[in-house]
């Protein structure tokens, strides 16, 4: 059997049962955004990792240096705010090829450490290679997060609303216009290149949703809205409706399927990268906790309902009903 017969996914189910020898103090193991530990603290620890590739995660010539460093800090910084958690420490690991020279390196962890002094975050170890292949970067990070605070995964209730704390699509559309050759001064899609190339941790969010209390569960949008919903739904065994009319689709958005032929719903539904969160709420907070948010200077969107029973469904705005197959990234498929 390949890794593409069981997926991304699949590989992740199959070793998680193998690491766990002390579950004392175990909140949540593999499977979540974060792994979530009781020390001694008032408050849980939280743990991510994200691994990064050269022309897997990311190429050279798409962005500087800085850029590349600020995004490899910042989807981190997002697995963070899924949990609900504010971020302390980051921790930098690095394999490089003899094709990447120093003043490159420079800018990256220049824009790495912009990045994170901008969340007040320290950077406090890591390791260096060689590489006799691509540029490989892991950035760890650790956040705390009280326990009646913690967002996860499995949680969420029929009835609960899902609710986004932004568009989706945006990163999608503007990976597929670097694909096609744009380039990120000269593009008249700028903002679409920008959402993917130099995202934006929703750290201000999550605090407004962790410490509501409206919020029951969250993750956020790295695979694809219809992926990591389906996430959602899986682990908290539900299903959920989203309706068309109330799902954001910027006008760029729309301008640059009309120009690449594609439907800009496509990018929206599976894009990826967006790194928005993803969150269930509670249908009687609903109206208080979109007040809050923008009194906050943030939007949060109501898409839908999570439901009894399991499958995605899309009502679009002509009142037929379109099931939805999560298509969003899975590294071995
Ligand atoms: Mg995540």
């Amino acid at each position: 059997m390949k890794l593409g017969d069981i997926g991304e996914f699949g590989f992740i189910d199959r070793i998680a049962p193998v690491g766990m020898v002390r579950p004392e103090g175990v909140i949540k193991g593999i499977g979540d955004d974060c792994a979530v530990m009781s020390l001694s603290g008032p408050e849980y620890l939280l743990v991510t990792t994200d691994l990064l590739v050269e022309s897997v995660h990311f190429i050279l010539d798409w962005a500087p240096a800085e850029i590349i460093g600020a995004k490899a800090l910042t989807v981190n910084l997002s697995d963070i705010a899924a949990c609900g958690g504010v971020p302390r420490d980051a921790f930098i690991s690095i394999a490089i090829p003899p094709h990447i020279d120093l003043d490159w390196l420079d800018g990256l962890y220049r824009g790495l450490s912009d990045a994170a002094r901008a969340s007040s975050v320290n950077v406090l170890g890591g390791d260096t290679t060689r590489s006799k292949g691509h540029l490989v970067i892991n950035v760890a990070v650790t956040g705390l997060v009280r326990p009646q605070e913690v967002l996860f995964r499995h949680t969420a209730a029929a009835g609960d609303i899902v609710v986004l704390t932004g568009p989706t699509g945006r990163s999608g559309a503007g990976c597929d216009l670097l694909l096609r050759g744009e380039r990120r001064d000269d593009s008249s899609a700028r903002s679409l290149i920008a959402a993917h190339l130099e995202p934006r941790a929703h750290l201000r969010e999550a605090r407004i949703l962790a410490e509501s209390g409206a919020a029951t569960a969250a993750i956020d949008v790295s695979d694809g809205l219809s992926s990591d919903l389906a996430h959602l739904c899986k682990d908290s065994g539900l299903g959920a409706i989203l309706r068309e009319e109330s799902i954001p689709v910027s006008p760029d958005l729309v301008r640059a399927g009309m120009e690449l032929g594609k439907d800009p719903l496509d990018w929206v539904l599976h894009g990826g990268e967006d790194y928005v969160l993803l969150a269930a709420v509670k249908p009687e907070e609903l109206t208080l906790i979109m007040e809050t948010a923008a009194r906050k200077g943030c939007t949060f969107f109501p898409i839908g309902e999570f439901v009894a029973g399991a499958g995605i469904e899309l009502i679009r705005a002509d009142g037929t009903r379109l099931p939805i197959t999560p298509r969003g990234w899975d590294h071995f498929r």
